[in-house]
């Protein structure tokens, strides 16, 4: 139908034919650039375009303090044969218990439990809900602020050197921090965390590390502790040790953990953004975690300029309305 009505035109006057055709063609790339500001089609848009940052879901944030701490001192040397050190960093007093050869599946239930039958706050209240699925305990007290080292090792009579092939029945080594004093247990939101570890023997080699670190909260909720990746300068993301928690139950928030004082933001902000070179770095971006644009550079991506993966979601690490030190809890070293 169109082909004959523009054969008919040709006939007509060539010269009005040319026309229309032109006039068609300049309305299309009207349309296509977007002259009409009309939208223009998602295959011809540059992904970085200003107007993309509607789609960016900006995500609520509370921020938290966490109370708990705890590290693997030097990992290499870790074995289930010749033991491991851990450094506990802890604000308030705190029971760190040991649970070596703990059951995976057993481990998850507790989670459950948690959230849905009672709080995990107490060594006591999981040492119930384990139910003696676990290989060997112990239990050091921890006191505040003060980063000892914890040397823990199965018993020689335990005569266990490896947790068999995987996918394994067992965790190597869950540690559970709790606070020792009931009065902290009700001014923190945080009341225990679960720390699962991997440690190399003879079946699995890979090498010691964290596999799991999960937060309870005293509202029934868990969070899996995650490490945020900054662009800014080494020392600044070792020591700001910033981590926020995936959300594992259906509660919007997500808790942020502040490991350092007000002072060492203050001197170590340092203004990094990997776009303009310029901002400070304020944005992290979800799922992939890099922490690397400022608030003027956000608007401009829908793609993370680190790894190119599409941004879900991101969300402000301090925001200007609300002082830095407003839930940044204090640390002494
Ligand atoms: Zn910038
Ligand atoms: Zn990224």
């Amino acid at each position: 139908m169109p082909t004959l009505f523009l054969a008919t035109l040709y006939e007509y006057s060539p010269l009005f034919y040319i026309s229309v055709v032109f006039v068609c063609f300049v309305v299309t790339s009207g349309f296509v650039l977007g002259w009409f500001r009309l939208d223009v089609p998602i295959i011809l848009r540059n992904s970085d375009e200003t107007d993309s940052i509607s789609l960016i879901c900006k995500k609520q944030m509370r921020q938290v303090k966490n109370p708990f701490g705890l590290e693997i001192k030097n990992p290499d040397a870790a074995s289930i044969t010749s033991g491991i050190t851990v450094t506990p960093d802890c604000l308030e007093n705190s029971v760190l218990t040991f649970y070596w050869g703990c059951n995976v599946q057993k481990l998850q239930e507790i989670l459950l439990h948690h959230v849905y039958c009672f709080l995990i706050k107490t060594p006591a209240a999981l040492e119930n809900a384990l139910c003696k699925e676990y290989l060997h305990r112990e239990q050091r007290f921890i006191q505040k602020q003060r980063k000892e080292d914890i040397f823990i090792q199965l018993p020689p009579g335990c005569h266990i050197e490896d947790f068999g092939l995987v996918p394994r029945a067992r965790y190597p080594l869950v540690a559970f921090l709790t606070l020792s004093e009931e009065e902290d247990r009700e001014s923190y939101d945080i009341v225990s965390m679960l720390t699962v570890v991997h440690i190399p023997d003879r079946s699995y080699r890979l090498s010691c590390r964290i596999i799991y670190q999960y937060l309870l909260t005293a509202q029934g909720q868990f969070f899996d502790l995650k490490q945020l990746f900054m662009s800014a300068n080494d020392s600044l993301s070792q020591s700001i040790d910033k981590s926020f928690t995936q959300d594992c139950t259906a509660d919007k928030d997500i808790l942020e953990k502040f490991g350092l004082t007000e002072d060492e933001v203050q001197e170590e902000t340092n203004k990094d953004c990997v776009v303009c070179q310029n901002g400070t770095v304020n944005w992290v971006l979800l799922p992939c975690r890099h922490v690397c644009l400022c608030d003027g550079c956000l608007k401009y991506f829908q793609h993370c300029p680190i790894c190119r993966q599409f941004v879900q979601e991101s969300f402000q690490l301090y925001s200007l309305s609300s002082p830095l030190n407003y839930d940044v809890c204090p640390k002494e070293s």
